[in-house]
């Protein structure tokens, strides 16, 4: 089951996210019957991530989105523990500055954007400008309803630029994100995160669900598509986007580049004398070895003798 095909938003296409299921988890009967394939995921993911990091010339955006507990956080921690983090970041949008403020919108999302040879996971994204800041009015409709022209601009150049980028919409319902709540007051793992906002948000639940079906099919392409995942079991979220990662790297026919010196040379000139020499070395050794062994135990015994 390819779950590029199955999960991508068509672009242009009306989206109505209450008739997508949050509990799918396709033939997999529980998190057990998923274990031997999110390991295989995972070190083909180790694999690719470190063929893009040498041939350094592609570049991969992957972007997280979900309502509050949507498991941004897990699906981050599972994704990037597969991954060497000399090539990949995570980097998380707040509440913008005054600083960011006073510029456009994508002025502190361009300057995160992964150089070549790296991967980075926006945990949030330029997407809240057309999510939070909509529902909440942060800015004037004519103001946030012209971002939706201005993300898709925005990544058409990235990934002209050689990035490749996927967004992942982490779909639970509004029951399993109560649950999620709960689960975090019973756990003093995870106490630290609850935020009374969240309880306070999910008296807009509906309008933020439109503004993601609005935001997910304006702003769905081949060159930046949005995958809609369902995620209340979180093993087959995993799965899903892990599936989905190692297609999109896959498509990408990365190699290793071409060594950039004379292997057979470098071989010859340092590794065989190298050998060879240690070799004779060794054989140098071993007779000196037999040579004088007799001879040290013969002192030793006329030493002895002596006293
Ligand atoms: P998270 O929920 O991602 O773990 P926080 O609890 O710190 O992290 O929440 C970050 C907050 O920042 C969210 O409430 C989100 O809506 C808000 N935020 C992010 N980007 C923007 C933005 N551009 N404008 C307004 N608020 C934003």
């Amino acid at each position: 089951m390819s779950y590029s095909n199955e999960f991508r938003v068509k672009s242009g296409t009306k989206l109505n996210l209450a008739k997508i299921d949050p509990n799918y988890h396709g033939g997999f009967e529980n998190e057990e019957s998923v274990v031997d394939e999110l390991t295989k995921y995972s070190q083909r993911l180790e694999e690719l991530q470190a063929v893009m990091y040498a041939e350094n010339k592609h570049a991969l955006l992957v972007v997280l989105q979900a309502m509050d507990g949507g498991g941004k956080d897990g699906t981050i921690y599972h994704v990037m523990s597969a991954m060497n983090p000399q090539g990949c970041n995570v980097v998380s949008f707040k509440v913008p500055t005054t600083e960011e403020l006073a510029h456009d919108f994508l002025w502190r999302i361009h300057k995160q954007i992964p150089r070549k040879g790296q991967i980075t996971v926006f945990n949030r994204s330029h997407y809240e400008d057309v999510l939070v800041v909509r529902v909440h009015n942060l800015v004037p409709e004519d103001v946030w309803s012209k971002r939706y022209n201005e993300i898709n601009a925005f990544e058409h150049a990235l990934t002209n630029a050689g990035i490749t980028i996927i967004k992942f919409f982490l779909h639970i319902d509004k029951d399993e994100q109560l649950r999620r709540f709960r689960d975090r007051l019973n756990d003093s793992g995870k106490q630290w995160k609850i935020s009374e906002s969240d309880y306070g948000e999910r008296e807009y639940w509906d309008d933020y669900q439109q503004a993601y079906m609005d935001a997910l099919s304006k702003c769905s392409f081949n060159y930046s598509p949005w995958y809609i995942i369902p995620a209340n079991h979180k093993w087959f979220r995993n799965l899903a986007v892990s599936q989905i990662l190692v297609e999109t790297l896959e498509g990408l026919k990365m190699k290793y580049p071409e060594p950039s010196v004379d292997l057979e040379a470098i071989r010859k000139l340092y590794h065989a004398e190298v050998m060879e020499t240690s070799g004779m070395e060794a054989v140098e050794l071993m007779k000196a070895v037999e040579n004088q062994e007799p001879k040290q135990s013969k002192k030793k015994s006329k030493k002895k003798k002596k006293k």
